[in-house]
């Protein structure tokens, strides 16, 4: 199924094309740097699971400034690495 077509709308950058879930929020809520310093922003569900998926991947330093930081870090210390793969 093309991953676009899910709910019909366009999904965050963090989203994995193979990841079937929505959104959730703002789409630009968050960035996470991978190990080589790529930036990947997306909404806290995608984030989180991008986080919790790419192996030295981090939070972007102004993450701090965010409410919302602590949720992404939650979120992704309880999933499985690539959690769409699992079902998750
Ligand atoms: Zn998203």
């Amino acid at each position: 199924m093309d991953a676009t077509a899910a709910g019909g709308a366009r999904r965050c950058a963090a989203a994995d094309e193979a990841d079937p879930t929505p959104c959730e929020g703002r789409r630009t809520a968050v960035t996470v740097l991978d190990r080589n310093g790529v930036q990947h922003t997306g909404c806290i569900h995608h984030t989180a699971r991008l986080l919790a998926s790419l192996e030295g991947a981090r939070l972007h330093p102004s993450a701090a400034a965010l409410p919302w930081a602590c949720e992404v870090y939650c979120r992704a210390a309880q999933l499985p690495p690539f959690a769409w793969q699992v079902g998750r």
